[in-house]
């Protein structure tokens, strides 16, 4: 289970949408290039068609990633990568 935090814990009574867009670019997932094996699993599975390859680098659109607020299990990419939480971190 994940650590509780101030942005996650504000964003369960306030909508994405009507957060300002610094706060929602914040609200975002992103790869640690190092762990990174570029398997493109991740890729598969983002319902918002956020992570993208790039000249063998795999990332993360900031301003379109919300760490799959409607999912109950968390964010689905790190929950497929096989480095889990040491390759894809909250922001
Ligand atoms: S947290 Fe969810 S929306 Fe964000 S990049 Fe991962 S799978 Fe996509
Ligand atoms: S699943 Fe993990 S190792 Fe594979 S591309 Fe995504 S972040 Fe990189």
């Amino acid at each position: 289970m994940r650590a509780p935090r101030r942005v996650a814990d504000f964003r369960l009574t306030t909508s994405r949408s009507r957060l300002p867009k610094l706060w929602r670019n914040i609200m975002a997932m992103k790869i640690v290039v190092a762990e990174c094996s570029s398997c493109g699993d991740c890729i598969k599975v983002c319902p918002t068609n956020s992570i993208y390859e790039k000249g063998g680098i795999v990332k993360i659109k900031a301003d379109t990633c919300n760490e799959c607020e409607d999912s109950d299990d968390g964010p689905k990419c790190q929950a497929t990568c096989a480095s889990g939480e040491a390759c894809i971190v909250y922001m």
